[in-house]
């Protein structure tokens, strides 16, 4: 006779970090506030404010950020650390205690990680800012100012110079 589910199936690692995320991000990134009620720097890209946990953050982790998106404690997890589902859970399950071995994270690497995520991002800002001021800076260099031409005059609309060929 065969077993119903209930009784053969094992706990999934999702099913036992329920509710235990306060723990599972104090011992992997303790440098997140742990509250609901503030904005803070994202722990995958950096910044300011642009991360917020959800209301019920401590039951399934959920957080999101408006750079990167949004999700639960597992996301979030693979996200900072760069890991698949599989090693997020074996991570979850060493924290809580279920797996005999510990893993090690260096967070001050992932910290470094985040920081430079973050600076490229602001020198691609700014390289785009620079090419944009180039490109509204040589637009504004071939406009002629409406008073500089004569009545009567005519613009050449074809094989534009740069030069008006005064009559
Ligand atoms: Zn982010």
């Amino acid at each position: 006779m065969r077993l119903p589910d209930l009784y053969t199936r094992q706990p999934k690692t999702a099913d036992i970090a329920r509710g235990h995320w306060a723990t599972i991000y104090g011992s992997i990134l303790p440098e997140l506030r742990q509250t609901h009620a503030k904005h803070q720097p994202c722990p995958s890209c950096g910044g300011n404010d642009r991360f917020r946990f959800f209301g019920d953050w401590e039951t399934t982790g959920g957080a999101i950020c408006n750079q990167c998106g949004n999700g639960d404690g597992f996301h979030w997890l693979g996200q900072v650390t760069g890991q698949g589902f599989k090693e997020v859970c074996r991570l979850v399950e060493s924290v809580l205690g279920i797996r005999p071995e510990t893993i090690q994270i260096d967070i001050s690497e992932l910290n470094r990680k985040a920081r430079d995520r973050e600076e490229a991002a602001r020198q691609q800002i700014e390289r785009d800012a620079e090419r944009n001021h180039q490109r509204l800076h040589q637009t504004m260099s071939q406009v002629i100012p409406l008073s500089s031409f004569e009545p009567g005059s005519v613009i050449p609309s074809q094989s534009w110079s740069g030069r008006i060929d005064r009559p």
